[in-house]
């Protein structure tokens, strides 16, 4: 049909006006329109012969998605109709550029890919049809027919696809037929994956739908993710990473990946044999389309089964190799390895392999050890095992131990075992001569031994099948001529897997592919540590890469990064933090490392009591008493007793038995917005979680009061309004019969966006709470110990004195520590026979570190500091505030300060985005800040007490110019 066809179809049927371009279709005729509102949609006319099961088939799986999964993009079924005895359907436009037309997704979209397909899975988990199950030349639960449709040929990729799909048939079908069976979409093929905005990925084309196990469709995925890479293993490995962190995938699932990805590919290559045998006018559009296609298969040929099924385990953070005996059995004394050379290697050298230079090489001596895992300057361009792209990454991190001892020293079978394989390797590898003995665990579990660099006479004489007994002399290390040219020694290496090969194993590896083989070689000192003490495993150095890729593979998604680009910090000094590459950043942020980070009195203090002792309370011990009185010398009569805590949530968490206790009560008030920590007991009191994402609303025992914000807040700074609606929920508590244990509130509501509580509000809602009978708890984990500049604690500028007061976070200046401290007739109330025991609170080390706390904080006058620090930089941001409308407040105290971004000064709608702006262009000018609050518009100012008027007035210029760059 032409586009004017099409266009009058459009016309007709659907009533649309709209510019046509036509698409290409294997079946159908499709159509883009281009409607006059702006608007594009999908016009599908399909075949005249098409059974009509078929499209409604389709349609009810759109309809389901529809239905059961609103926020994915998926086509919409917008209309259908008969049109001269075709079915024409007029679709939702997918918005993209086909995953084919891009040269090389990067691998951000690649885990995109695998999520998206998790997604459609798990929408389509509960669709059921009669035509899930047809007969369907993709269905892969139907390959052996595809093979039956084979035939002979002489075509190396026909055979390899037979051969492919009668292993499936026979050993991979009955697995994967136990496999719980579910409906996929089963063609995320790269022609109907599109690329949309940022890193999404959707899928078109429900055509395809099957009943069958997911891990179905995620092969299919995989499968074509790897066309037109060089890589394909590497292509895919984010493509599985993803879809596991959607919709985690079992271990049973994993271990038939590899063999569904080559399935699928045989069944692609089987097929389109068969179409061209059928239409051979169609040949060389088919040959050119499977050219990719074979391209992978040729480059996964070179890929054993195995190192994929480790590298698949690995994308999903599981063990690359699950069984873990052999390790275990280095580990025992069962493993009682004989020395490995006859030299004395006690005073042995241990070095590395960073400095693998030829000079290093020409200075090396005898009675050097080299460790593994360091990594080498000099690198290695022969692929001794088919794992480097010819211009790709290079191999260069040194996985075995290398001993240097002079030519000829004897080697000794350092276990039990059998010869494998001896072979003399000089052209490849370097290897000189090496033998693999075959050992054993005490279990009869087999793992491999390898030990290179021999003497070519020497590792003649080792037979494959001759038994070696522990202690054995075996052969003798090579001269540097027989040997690649290198200095004398031998290599020493471990192999849980030979991964179908007895030669060519690889002794250095790529970093990325480390993880794999790390799992695949045991550590090797094992074997030789009795003989060279000396030796311990280099530390291996982690990538910033390496440690996102962990931390995404083992770590809950739930713990969140800062920025856009995450920061790799190493180090903390005074306000500072210090990258890995050595830039420093200005720290706005840490409220806990109060004293600044790091610092040496501190540390100091630490360390030594940690090297002296360190138990629970249950002895007498000077520091804890020390310490309590030290805290407690800066609160207000009668507050008089403490205990010690791990953190601000265990702190506030006492504080609710405590007082629920005293009062024999169990309903608490707090703050609208509040936050008081990440236990069960406090996120129902805390509506900042439970109001928020993920939140489930306040717990039953919890009565939120409102917040008493002068800016926001309904009576501005009129306290005692405010405090009006604590006394009414305290009446409602009443008449409901549930009084209250407790008004529990932070004196500067931090995570509600630096608020500073509205005056007369806390005199005024004591009052109220105790007439009622209710305890008063001030939580001061972030704006205490002196951070306000004009008091030691917050609530003390409000003249109440709590009830209650909790602690934490600055207390330990980065060692966890909080407290409780009360008074002396909540205290009592308490003792109710029940012991409170804390195993590391008010530990010897804890206090020792509390109490240096306390002592830096007076000596270098830090409380003063925040008070005159502070209110610089709390008046240079007023008068910025005069230049930038986007500031509609400057708040708070001291060094705990807030900057309310707003969209306009009338309506003061939160400027959310700006915030975030502005978080990143402080970043660029080297100066972390955060923002907080409901609606993440607050700028939150906390940094470490010793922040100085230099670096104030550094931050005052990187904001005036962070404000005007957002704007
Ligand atoms: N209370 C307040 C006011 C807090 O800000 C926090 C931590 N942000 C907590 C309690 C909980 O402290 P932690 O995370 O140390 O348990």
């Amino acid at each position: 049909m032409s586009e004017t066809d099409l266009a009058a179809v459009a016309r007709d049927v659907f009533g649309l006006d709209a510019s046509v371009t036509r698409l290409p279709g294997e079946h159908d005729e499709n159509a883009r329109l281009d409607l006059a509102d702006g608007t594009t949609r999908l016009l599908k006319l399909h075949r005249a012969d098409a059974a009509d099961g078929d499209i409604d088939f389709q349609d009810e799986v759109l309809r389901h998605l529809e239905r059961c999964a609103p926020a994915l993009v998926v086509p919409r079924l917008l209309g259908s109709a008969t049109h001269h005895g075709r079915t024409t359907r007029l679709l939702s436009w997918t918005p993209g550029t086909v995953w084919a037309a891009s040269p090389s997704p990067p691998e951000e979209l690649r885990r995109s890919l695998g999520a998206e397909v998790a997604r459609i899975d798990r929408a389509l988990v509960d669709f059921d049809h009669d035509l899930l199950d047809r007969t369907y030349r993709w269905n892969m639960l139907q390959a052996e027919r595809v093979h039956a449709a084979c035939g002979e040929s002489s075509d190396p990729a026909m055979a390899w696809a037979r051969r492919t799909l009668a292993d499936f048939a026979e050993s991979v079908l009955p697995k994967l037929s136990a496999l719980p069976m579910q409906a996929i979409h089963n063609d995320a093929n790269d022609h109907n994956v599109l690329i949309g905005a940022h890193t999404d990925v959707h899928l078109i084309d429900y055509g395809d739908v099957v009943r069958s196990p997911r891990i179905v469709g995620l092969a299919v995925a995989v499968a074509y993710s790897m066309l037109g890479t060089a890589e394909p293993l590497a292509a895919a490995l984010p493509v599985v990473g993803g879809y596991h962190t959607e919709s985690p995938l079992e271990p049973e699932e994993i271990v038939l990946l590899d063999a569904l990805v080559r399935t699928r590919l045989a069944m692609s290559v089987a097929n389109a044999a068969r179409q061209i045998r059928d239409n051979p006018g169609n040949a060389e559009y088919l040959s050119v389309s499977q050219a990719p296609v074979r391209a992978v298969v040729v480059a996964l040929s070179e890929i054993a089964p195995a190192f994929a099924l480790y590298s698949y385990r690995d994308a999903c953070g599981l063990r690359p190799i699950p069984q873990r005996d052999v390790d275990s059995f280095l580990d025992s004394r069962k493993c009682n390895p004989a020395a490995i050379v006859d030299a004395d290697l006690t005073n042995a050298d241990v070095q590395d392999w960073s400095v693998g230079t030829t000079s290093h090489m020409q200075a090396i001596r005898d009675h050097i050890v080299i460790g593994r895992y360091r990594e080498e300057r000099s690198v290695y361009t022969t692929d001794a095992f088919a794992t480097s792209a010819p211009d790709g990454e290079r191999r260069t991190v040194h996985l075995g131990i290398d001993v240097f001892v002079p030519p000829g020293t004897t080697v000794y079978a350092p276990l039990d075992g059998v010869v494998h394989t001896s072979e003399y390797r000089s052209e490849r590898g370097d290897y000189g001569g090496v033998v693999l003995l075959e050992q054993q665990t005490e279990t009869g579990l087999p793992f491999w031994l390898l030990i290179g660099h021999l003497s070519r006479a020497s590792a003649a004489l080792l037979a494959a099948g001759r038994r070696v007994a522990r202690g054995e002399p075996i052969a003798a290390v090579g001269e540097r001529n027989e040997n690649g040219g290198w200095p004398p020694h031998i290599h020493v290496q471990l192999y849980l897997d030979l991964l179908g090969r007895s030669t060519d194993l690889p002794g250095v590896v790529r970093r990325s592919q480390l993880d794999v083989w790390e799992a695949i070689c045991p550590n090797p000192s094992r074997l030789v540590r009795g003989l060279v003490p000396g030796l311990v495993e280099a530390p291996r150095e982690l990538s910033q890469d390496e440690i996102a890729t962990r931390r995404s593979r083992n770590l809950s998604a739930t713990l969140s990064l800062s920025y856009r680009t995450p920061l790799h910090i190493v180090r903390g000094e005074g306000a500072e933090l210090i990258d890995a590459a050595g830039d420093r950043w200005l720290d706005l942020v840490n409220n806990v490392c109060h004293v600044g980070h790091s610092h040496p009195r501190v540390v100091g203090a630490l360390s030594s009591q940690a090297a002296i002792l360190n138990t629970n309370t249950r002895y007498l011990h000077p520091a804890i008493v020390e310490y309590a009185r030290r805290l407690l010398a800066t609160f207000p009569d009668p507050l008089s007793v403490v205990f010690f805590t791990n953190s601000g949530s265990e702190a506030n968490d006492l504080a609710l038995r405590l007082a629920r206790t005293a009062t024999r009560r169990e309903h608490v008030l707090a703050l609208d917005w509040a936050y008081h920590g990440n236990l069960t007991s406090l996120i129902e009191i805390s509506a900042y979680k439970f109001n928020r994402a993920g939140g489930t609303g306040p717990g039953p025992r919890v009565r939120v009061c409102e917040l008493p914000d002068p800016y926001r807040g309904r009576f501005g700074h009129d306290g005692a309004a405010y405090a009006d609606h604590v006394a009414a929920q305290l009446r409602a508590l009443d008449r409901d019969d549930s009084p209250a244990a407790a008004f529990i509130h932070e004196s500067i509501p931090g995570c509600a966006g630096q608020i500073e509580l509205a005056s007369g509000y806390l005199a005024a809602a004591y009052t109220h709470a105790r007439a009622a009978g209710a305890l008063c708890i001030a939580d001061e984990v972030q704006c205490g110990l002196g951070r306000v500049g004009d008091a030691m604690w917050a609530f003390e500028s409000h003249d109440v004195v709590p009830d209650i007061v909790t602690l934490g976070k600055p207390l330990g200046n980065g060692h966890p520590l909080g407290a409780v401290v009360t008074t002396a007739p909540v205290a009592r109330g308490f003792v109710t026979g029940m012991e409170y025991f804390n195993t590391f609170g008010g530990n010897p080390v804890s206090c020792a570190t509390g109490l240096a706390v306390l002592d830096v904080l007076r000596d270098e006058q830090l409380m003063a500091n925040a008070r005159e620090v502070g209110a610089r930089l709390a008046h240079g941001l007023r008068f910025l505030a005069e230049r930038h409308l986007l500031i509609g407040d400057v708040r708070g105290r001291g060094l705990f300060l807030g900057v309310d971004l707003v969209l306009d000064r009338d309506s003061k709608e939160p400027a959310t985005a700006y915030a975030a702006g502005v978080v990143e262009a402080m970043k660029h000018r080297g100066i972390l800040v955060s923002s907080d609050g409901p609606h993440d518009n607050v700028l939150k100012i906390k940094p470490p007490m010793v922040l100085c008027t230099g670096e104030v007035d550094r931050v005052l210029v990187a904001f005036d110019e962070a404000f005007s760059e957002v704007n």
